[in-house]
């Protein structure tokens, strides 16, 4: 241990903004976390961590009781919340036992993983469950970055990075950008960096369209706010794309020469006239026409998203309209658009880090969901790659890619063993009974395994269902090298700013460690060659003919100059080789190739019945500030901050039902009931409610009932998961439509 202050440049994880941040510690302990200045136009295009009270809590984090320190075994029953401490190696051979034995009797099938938010290195849990011969990991990637990238890559051939820092150059600080979409998304809370770059492009003269149902700190920037009824995305943007046309508002260029489909995409819109789209909306028709011509008027534009479209029980639809409009501008791989940057210079191909290889067809063929949810899932993985390959010479990784099993399929087949029992899970930095929908089934699912293991920070709510829980080191503690799973150029590295282990205070790992403690003790030691994460970067990073100390000695990031309309040498990685407004892929496995509008299943409209009883639609997965997800419910400066769950209702309708500004009040659906502190917003329609999505509260007893109150504010317990309501592409479960009714709660029944 060194008595002196060592500083060590790493990249801030709390979120994805990956802000460069210097860690400060003594003694291995954390003294403070600083900008790392070093970093160019980190002014601009970085937030000021300053502001971020995530940042701020991180002392508290590292230093927190709760904070999981040692392997911990469950003695007594599940849930029960009697642990054992046990040291590592010896969890790590009683988990790979156990796992041994199921596999034996049930088949590698019967073990599955789900993860988060993908802050961590998820490749080897992937290499292990490959090796294994598993198919079925899967997590919060339907409703994150999951469809975008699925979507991108079968209509473009690749995924799409917002390059420039949206407005403005990363490094130049120029005007890429000359109108922003924003669809369903609240920067100001979700993207410190996005917002940042945001606010200097407005400064430039950007023009700024919002479409979201609610009015947020975006609304000040807007030009234009089309304020929609949730889920009615796709006809609004067919509606746009309709008016487009009609006026000759796109790049004809473009269109004539590299889209596929033009044409009957034409057709397709002209069923969505503005007139006819106000009436489904809520959103005049005038308004309508005014964005189109704001949007083709001003080009290039471009179109940020996430994750409100993602949300959509049409998510696949939407984001293909998004597309059209974004092809239609002609900003394809172009500057101020939507940039394919094309596969990292870094090693880590899906054959030789992921091990894709390594399962078998008929493995892949028992992945769960994928027969019905194809497009995120072996069908639609390896018909996108064919191409892929072709153009690219490379794959798209298989977790950037995402090529999950369907989550409410495999916890039906957790409870039910229909169509095959699955019996083991890991949850790896990912709490599943607060983010993952239908909290009630996740419970039912996770109490019904043989064996649950979880890798985490916390014991969360789905840690307290758990039979072994290891603690994990955090990014603090750990180095970074990312590409984005290889689907960006832009390179990112980090060194660990403090160990992972104190000896006698704590010994956190890796999920790399973890992997691969439990994959030598299963057969897999060919397939772990390198010990820890840092051997891992040295062999990642060579192909840059440099060593990881020497790239981080020369900034720790990698940009290299864009290089737009690369389809103009190679073409698109698609069935046709262009830019597919109709898309062949959606058509090979099985789906309508454009967009289309449905009312979804549990609306005002589609249910009057229903809505005699629950009059209001409730959307949840609004970012807020300074929570990450269901993180920092335990950081006592983020809790003050925002100490309670908080339901946004119009005061017209909170008045109707007699809910002052922070009551607390109920909000119920035909699922569930929940209840939350009352914040009256005048920018939601009277006819919505927002529900903050993540809570729990660790300061509760971790045993049953109590699970942390997970029962108390968890939006989920609100949230459908059936199969026959989710994107019938690729699989994801709707946020964004539901219907439910509020009422204040009673002072017997009150929380303070
Ligand atoms: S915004 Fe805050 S939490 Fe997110 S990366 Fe930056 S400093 Fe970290």
């Amino acid at each position: 241990m060194n008595d002196e202050m060592v500083v060590k440049r790493t990249v801030c994880q709390f979120c994805h903004a990956r802000c460069r941040v210097e860690v400060h510690s003594k003694n291995g302990h954390l003294v403070k976390i600083e900008p790392d200045k070093t970093f160019p136009r980190w002014d601009v295009v970085f937030p000021s961590i300053s502001d971020c009270m995530r940042v701020k809590g991180a002392k508290e984090f590292m230093e927190h009781p709760d904070r999981l320190n040692f392997p911990l075994k469950r003695v007594g029953e599940k849930g029960e919340g009697k642990w054992q401490k046990i040291p590592w190696e010896q969890a790590l051979d009683e988990v790979a036992a156990k796992l041994t034995k199921i596999k034996e009797q049930y088949g590698a099938e019967a073990i599955g993983a789900s993860t988060g938010t993908g802050r961590s290195w998820y490749k080897f849990m992937t290499r292990f469950l490959h090796l294994l011969g598993s198919p079925n990991q899967g997590g919060a990637s339907a409703i994150c970055h999951g469809p975008a990238v699925v979507v991108a890559n079968a209509l473009l051939g690749w995924a799409v990075r917002h390059r420039t820092g949206v407005t403005i150059d990363s490094l130049g600080g120029k005007l890429v950008t000359k109108c922003v979409m924003l669809i369903g998304i609240n920067p100001s809370q979700a993207y410190p960096r996005l917002w940042k770059s945001i606010r200097e492009g407005k400064k430039l003269g950007v023009k700024v369209i919002l479409m979201d149902p609610r009015a947020t700190m975006v609304t000040e920037l807007t030009d234009l706010h089309l304020q929609h009824r949730p889920g009615t995305d796709t006809p609004l943007l067919l509606s746009i794309i309709n008016v487009l046309i009609e006026k000759g508002l796109y790049d004809k260029e473009f269109v004539d020469k590299w889209c596929y489909g033009f044409d009957k995409v034409a057709e397709r819109a002209r069923e969505y006239p503005p007139e006819k789209v106000a009436e489904i909306t809520w959103v005049p028709a005038n308004k309508i026409r005014e964005a189109a011509m704001m949007f083709g008027q001003n080009r290039p534009a471009q179109i940020v998203h996430g994750m409100g479209m993602e949300h959509l029980q049409d998510a696949t639809g939407a984001i293909q309209a998004r597309f059209i409009l974004s092809a239609l501008n002609g900003t394809i791989d172009a500057p101020g658009g939507d940039y394919m940057p094309g596969p990292s210079k870094l090693r880590g191909a899906p054959e030789e880090e992921e091990l894709v290889g390594m399962l078998s067809p008929a493995q892949k063929a028992k992945q769960l969901g994928s027969d019905r949810f194809k497009l995120m899932a072996w069908p639609g993985r390896d018909l996108i790659q064919s191409y892929t390959r072709k153009v690219w010479g490379r794959e798209c990784s298989e977790v950037g890619l995402t090529c999950d099993a369907h989550m409410p399929t495999l916890y039906r087949a957790m409870i039910t063993g229909k169509p095959y029992p699955v019996k083991a899970f890991f949850t790896v930095f990912s709490n599943p009974m607060v983010t993952q929908a239908n909290t009630k089934l996740v419970y039912k699912a996770l109490k019904s395994l043989d064996l649950y293991v979880v890798h985490d920070y916390w014991r969360t709510p789905s840690a307290e269902l758990a039979d072994y829980v290891f603690p994990c080191a955090c990014w603090m503690e750990r180095p970074w090298l990312w590409d984005q799973y290889n689907e960006d150029n832009d390179i990112y590295a980090a060194e660990a700013g403090l160990p992972s282990t104190i000896p006698g205070e704590y010994e956190h790992r890796t999920g790399y460690e973890f992997f691969r403690g439990l994959g030598i003790r299963m057969g897999q030691e060919k397939h772990w060659p390198w010990k820890n994460l840092e051997e891992v970067f040295e062999w990642k990073i060579e192909p840059l003919g440099t060593t990881f100390k020497e790239f981080m000695d020369k900034g720790g990031y990698y940009f290299p100059p864009p290089d737009y309309k690369k389809y103009e040498r190679q073409g698109f990685a698609t069935p046709t080789g262009k830019c597919e407004l109709y898309s062949t892929i959606y058509e090979k496995l099985g789906y309508d190739p454009l967009p289309h509008y449905k009312e979804p299943f549990e609306t005002l409209v589609s249910r009057p019945d229903l809505a005699k009883e629950y009059p209001l639609m409730l959307i949840t997965g609004g970012r807020f500030h300074p929570m990450f997800h269901s993180e920092h419910r335990q950081i006592s400066s983020a809790r003050e901050r925002h100490p309670n769950p908080l339901v946004q209702i119009n005061p017209q309708t909170a008045a109707k039902f007699g809910i002052e500004d922070g009551d607390w009040a109920w909000i119920e659906t035909p699922r569930g009931r929940i209840r939350m502190k009352c914040q009256h917003l005048d920018g939601i329609d009277p006819r919505v409610v927002h529900v903050e999505h993540g809570w729990w509260f660790p300061e509760l007893p971790g045993e049953e009932p109590w699970l942390h109150g997970v029962w108390e504010s968890n939006a989920n317990v609100l949230t459908e998961d059936d199969p026959d309501v989710c994107d019938k592409i690729h699989g994801g479960w709707p946020l964004k439509t539901g219907l439910c009714k509020v009422y204040k709660v009673k002072t017997y029944e009150s929380k303070t």
